[in-house]
């Protein structure tokens, strides 16, 4: 890949930046479509974040960054305008320095996982969901469902107050929403989604009982450790359709490379470049 002095810097922000996988597939990505940018992978601790943004976004050929943890929350009051969906997510993953120099801060954890149901033709408008897990992650697909038009969402984690707090939060920008807490039956609903870290070790328990569940429904999981999680995988056992961690993940990033104003992506290619950075 080629670098010059017209090359846009992408900053990969986040600590440890061991486990970065994005510059292995967005740089090729880059060289593949004429792209004259860069994804740099930047280790910076929470003590430093702030001065570090703030000397970033001067950069004459900084463009934007991904944000990863632990500074997708700080994110949020270190740029100049925020989107609605990371409002509500609480989180932003992605800044763009616009052509005046202000910071635009973004969030596509929940879009990544709507493109990811509007691929496989999931209707969202109109329907009910059980989200478990409403963390930094389910927020934000908390966020995206209600852009899409869900009618209503179900919310359940152990931590009741971050539920009632995201419950709060899509209840002052997506008044119709219907949004309950603590129902973690997963009878009647069109889509069950593990937004949790449930299934991350061997011996986790299953996040709801599947033998209340329909063979109608979805089931999405948002866990990377295996492919078909022990949810997933008693899910299809059920008849269900699942979504994976992986089809959330990949179906971002279009999103992202839109905001950067990079053009469309194949959402099959960049399936093979995630498989070749494993
Ligand atoms: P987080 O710590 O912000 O949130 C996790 C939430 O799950 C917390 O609110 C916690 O109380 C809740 N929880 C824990 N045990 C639970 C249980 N038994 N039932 C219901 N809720 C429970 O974490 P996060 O950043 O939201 O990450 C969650 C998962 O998402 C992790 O496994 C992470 O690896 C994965 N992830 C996936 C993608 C992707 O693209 N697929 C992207 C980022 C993170």
């Amino acid at each position: 890949m080629r670098i010059d002095g017209h090359t846009r810097l992408i900053a990969h922000l986040g600590f440890p930046t061991d486990s970065f996988k994005a510059p292995l597939i967005y740089n090729p990505w880059f060289s593949r479509h004429g792209v004259n940018a860069v994804v740099v992978p930047m280790g910076v601790m929470s003590d430093h974040y702030s001065a570090f943004l703030s000397a970033l976004r001067n950069a004459t050929n900084y463009h934007g960054a991904l944000v990863t943890m632990p500074h997708k929350i700080s994110t949020c009051v270190l740029v100049d305008q925020l989107s609605t969906r990371a409002k509500v997510a609480g989180a932003c993953n992605a800044v763009l320095k616009l052509p005046d120099g202000q910071l635009l801060g973004d969030q596509f954890d929940g879009a990544g996982f709507v493109a990811g149901l509007k691929r496989k033709s999931q209707a969202v408008t109109g329907k009910r969901a059980l989200l478990i897990g409403c963390g930094g992650v389910g927020s934000a697909i908390a966020a995206s469902l209600a852009e899409a038009g869900i009618a209503e969402l179900n919310l359940c984690d152990p931590q009741q107050a971050a539920a009632v707090s995201l419950q709060h939060r899509l209840h002052s920008f997506f008044p119709e929403l219907k949004v309950f807490v603590g129902n973690h039956d997963p009878a009647d609903q069109d889509m069950v989604i593990n937004a949790s870290p449930l299934g991350m070790k061997p011996d986790d328990a299953l996040p709801v009982d599947t033998s209340r569940l329909s063979s109608q429904c979805l089931a999405a999981d948002v866990v990377l450790t295996k492919e078909i999680t022990p949810w997933l995988q008693a899910a299809l056992e059920k008849g269900c359709r699942i979504q994976t961690g992986s089809d959330m993940l990949i179906e971002m990033i279009p999103e992202y490379l839109r905001f950067f104003g990079f053009g469309q992506a194949s959402v099959d290619e960049l399936r093979l470049l995630y498989e070749e950075s494993h």
